[in-house]
């Protein structure tokens, strides 16, 4: 860690730690417990020690990798797997997870076989899809097919509960009515077993705002959080006003800067990604070049500059390019600009080897 190398993207932990106890203390009043997703900041370890320390029932993400990356830094809490597993790895799933959501029979008799194999028992979570056709079994008879099959049968798994992804790739809103059907689906599971089970999983950070409106039906009591922790928001009206918005901060630095025409000079053809551009001719602005680009956080959009008076005018793969007119006394070559980040553009800046990462705390040090 380098805190003189930019570009560099620095996480509060004093605020994380802020935002996942107080959404921890609102679900808590509605009787849901949190999974703790660590996806969106690659399992940055620091990050993921915060999570470790809230006492959530299983830390998450969606890749192996990461998963290793937890066991290497001594992770206390449970770790789950909350992308359905590959066959291909499922040694590493069983080795390195206490539990994967899953969907299909087949692999979840493969999953058993190989728990068996190492001497373990490996927990699941049967996903339902209630409409945004992601993951999850699409009848809920032969979810509790496979759920009898794994309390009955499959002796090295234990069946955790039942869960439901929602808003990711069919953008459908968690509402009461799919969470009604969630609740159900678990009653039937149930009565099927006999026993309750220990999570009815209701989603992810869009179905934060049930609980904070208080319309989430009794029998969900589990949500798996990622965004609305690390970056304060959600989609669909979760926009809580006690989360911190700026967690993290991305600085770049200023590799030039001065006045220049507004609209290209040329032939307009498409730019580097094959794309036409949109300019509108402001007259002679004072621009200022930064050291940072798509490589590393996707897309300029996802940003949004902390010093008001710069405007993001676009980006290349490793540029972006800032209208600095308003402010312009006040930004030279060398200075550092700061950036809010989106989770879309978190996700990019913690999974390139080219961003500095760094933390509030070793700042102050
Ligand atoms: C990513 C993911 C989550 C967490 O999503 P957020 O929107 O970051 O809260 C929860 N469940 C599953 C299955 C996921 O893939």
């Amino acid at each position: 860690m380098n805190r003189d190398r930019f570009p560099q993207l620095e996480a509060d932990l004093g605020k994380l730690k802020e935002n996942l106890a107080a959404l921890q203390e609102r679900c808590k009043d509605s009787f849901v417990g949190i999974i703790g997703v660590v996806k969106g900041v690659n399992a940055w370890p620091e990050v993921v020690r915060v999570y470790d320390g809230m006492g959530f029932s299983y830390l998450a993400t969606s890749r192996v990798d990461q998963l290793k990356k937890m066991r290497g830094t001594g992770v206390q809490t449970p770790l789950m797997l909350i992308r359905v597993p590959m066959r291909s790895e499922l040694s590493d799933v069983v080795a390195l997870a206490d539990a994967s959501l899953q969907s299909d029979p087949e692999i979840l008799r493969a999953t058993d076989a190989e728990a068996k194999r190492q001497g373990k028992t490996h927990g699941v979570l049967l996903m339902i899809d209630l409409g945004d056709l992601r993951e999850g079994f699409w009848s809920a008879e032969e979810l509790i097919d496979a759920a009898v099959e794994v309390e009955k049968k499959l002796k090295n798994l234990h069946l955790l509960g039942v869960g439901v992804n929602l808003s990711c790739y069919g953008s459908i809103r968690p509402d009461k009515r799919n969470m009604q059907g969630l609740s159900s689906l678990a009653l039937e599971v149930e009565q099927a077993i006999g026993r309750e089970l220990r999570f009815v999983s209701g989603g992810a950070s869009t179905s934060t705002y049930m609980v904070l409106d208080g319309t989430m039906p009794g029998r969900v009591n589990n949500l798996r959080l990622g965004e609305i922790g690390l970056v304060g928001r959600a989609n669909y009206g979760c926009d809580p006003d006690f989360t911190h918005r700026d967690v993290f901060t991305l600085r770049a630095e200023v590799v030039e800067c001065r006045d220049k025409p507004s609209f290209p000079v040329g032939q307009l053809t498409v730019d580097a990604f094959g794309h036409v551009g949109h300019y509108e001719d402001r007259g002679i602005r004072r621009r200022a070049l930064l050291a940072v680009g798509k490589v590393d956080y996707g897309d300029w959009a996802d940003l949004r500059p902390r010093m008001e008076g710069v405007e993001i005018l676009g980006a290349s793969s490793d540029h972006t390019i800032c209208d600095v007119e308003a402010v312009k006394d006040r930004i030279k070559v060398g200075d550092i600009l700061e950036f809010d980040v989106n989770y879309g553009s978190l996700v990019n800046l913690t999974n390139t080897p080219g961003v500095e990462l760094v933390t509030k705390e070793e700042k102050a040090q």
